[in-house]
Parts: C-alpha cells; structure tokens; sequence
C-alpha cells in the first residue's frame, strides 16, 4: 500500500481552471482528484479518479464523449499510468454516457464495475433514458455499455492495492444507487444520492425513503468523512447530507402541509416558495430552469404519493 497525503485542510483543495469557468478541478488527497464540467446548461458533472499501484480508477464518466475528452487530459495532467478501471454508481445517462471515451483511450480496456440494477438498467436500457439522450447527442455519446463486473449490495474488492466497499440503496435519485466507499481515506463517492448545491430529481425516486437512508448514512459516517457527491464540490460527509436532507424534507413538509389544509398544491407559489428557501441550488439534468425542475418535483411527488393533479409530469429522460 502506498502513502496517501491527505490534503483537506479545514476546506477543499480547489484549483478553479481561469479559461474555462464551466470547469473546475478537486484535488482532495494527494492521489484522489476530480474534475466538474458543465457543458450543458448549468448541469454540472462530476468524474473522480484514483492513482493506484499500476493504474488509475475512474468514478463515473460524464454524459458527453466530448466532456469524458476533457476529463481525459486532466488525468493525463496527473497520472502517466492507464486507465484500468471504471465504477457506475447509478444508471443515468450523466454518468455513464462518456464511457466509451475511457474505453478507448486506455491500451488495455478497463474492467467496468456496477452495482447489480445499475447494470440491468444501463445494459439494457430498461427506462429508455439511453436511447432518448442518443436522439438529443447524437454521435457524442455512448451507444451501449457491457458491465464486466456486477457487485453485491454491501461487499468489498480490491482494486489497484485499494479495498472499496459498496453500499446499495433502491428508490433513491436513481431505481438504485451504489456508493463506494475507501476506508483507506475515509472517502465516500455517492453518486447523485448527495449532492452539492444541486436541485434533488425526484424522477424515479421515493421521497420517504430516501429521506430514511440518508438518516442512515448519515449515522453510518463520522463527521471528518469527505464525501464525493456526483454533482457540485465535495466537503464534509454529515453537512453535504444534513443539506440534502433538508432540501428532501423541504419538499416533502411544503407539499403534505399544503395537501392536510388545502386538499392541493398551488404547484407555480410552492415552486417559488421552495427557491426563495434554498436560492444556492442549481438545475439539474438539462431542464431549463431550476423553476421548471422544482415545479416538475413537486408533481412528481405527487404522482408518487398517487394525489390526482390536472398537470401530467413530462420527461425525456436522464
Ligand atoms: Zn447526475
């Protein structure tokens, strides 16, 4: 095992890239980096990677062929070794829709690992978010992903001289959504289950059971873990999920209050209401405004809760 400098000092070591403010660069331990691009609206995409013994370890892939290209040569920035290995914490299109890029820019292909619905649903496309985003980016993302190794819900693997742990959750941002956690660094990658200063998607989600597995992690990891969300900055495991928490709960406290005194949900005021709350969230998943993703949450609970609405939530996919 090597030595791991640990860089985070009170707050992350971040490095802001001056010609292109869509980009920005994390290093938080001296062998652990990423990289946030925003190439399309405001829906900024995290990849992660890790130097190990021989090679290097990537976390999620972005959604373009052309943002996985500049990912690309931040790695070749920090690391000479190739790409050996590729992790999928969920199956949406943002995540694994560059993949194809690592793939064929390593001499070797890398061994792809999900965990066990992740890989149903990307392998064959079971919500049909693949084929929808194909139709929107043509030729500049991944035509179809093979997940070389399927991971149990709660096991660990060695990878490069690195022990990583898998913690599955289903009904969350994603159908499920696998965390990876390096207790060598006490690091914890989770995908879109937390996020940074980025609106929640409650698209195929349960708002109740995401809430009761984020009180779980939470009890799960001390305060000094680094959390590595899928969209926005990493920090502090307990703040970035105490955050999620409350913007989860903000949702879900407005909309059941609203129906207990008003038997509905005036869905334009709450949508207002819930921004005017946390104005720092961004839009998520290339919709048009964060206006439009929170009104389109609300109805979206609402359809989860079975509440009769005489707007139909829409949407193309992720
Ligand atoms: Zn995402």
């Amino acid at each position: 095992m090597r030595f791991f400098t640990f860089l985070f000092c009170g707050f992350i070591s971040l490095s802001i890239y001056a010609k292109h403010s869509d980009i920005e660069r994390f290093t938080v331990y001296s062998n652990v980096h990423g990289v946030s691009i925003s190439t399309i609206g405001k829906h900024k995409v995290n990849s992660f990677w890790i130097e190990g013994e021989d090679g290097v370890i990537v976390i999620d892939t972005q959604w373009l062929l052309s943002d996985a290209d500049i990912v690309l040569n931040h790695i070749a920035d920090t690391v000479s070794q190739p790409i050996t290995d590729i992790l999928i914490t969920h199956p949406h299109t943002d995540h694994f829709g560059g993949i194809q890029a690592f793939i064929d820019a390593s001499p070797r292909k890398p061994i792809v690992h999900a965990g066990f619905d992740t890989a149903r649903s990307i392998q064959h496309d079971e919500q049909g978010f693949l084929s929808s985003r194909k139709k929107q980016f043509t030729d500049n993302i991944t035509s179809a992903v093979t997940i070389d190794h399927v991971l149990d819900d709660d096991q660990s693997f060695q990878i490069q001289g690195i022990e990583f742990n898998t913690i599955t959750f289903r009904g969350n941002e994603a159908v499920a959504t696998t965390l990876f956690y390096i207790a060598s660094h006490d690091a914890l990658f989770t995908g879109d289950m937390v996020n940074n200063d980025t609106m929640p998607i409650f698209y195929q989600g349960n708002i109740d059971g995401w809430i009761e597995q984020l009180e779980a992690l939470k009890d799960r990891f001390p305060a000094e873990t680094i959390l590595f969300p899928g969209h926005g900055k990493p920090g502090r495991a307990n703040e970035l999920i105490s955050r999620q928490l409350d913007v989860l709960k903000t949702y879900r406290n407005s909309i059941a209050a609203s129906l207990f005194e008003h038997g509905t949900v005036n869905v334009t005021a709450m949508a207002q209401d819930i921004i005017a709350r946390h104005p720092e969230y961004r839009q998520t998943a290339g919709i048009a405004s964060v206006n439009a993703v929170v009104e389109q949450n609300i109805l979206w609970i609402l359809e989860d809760w079975r509440v009769k609405t005489s707007s139909a939530s829409d949407l193309e996919g992720f």
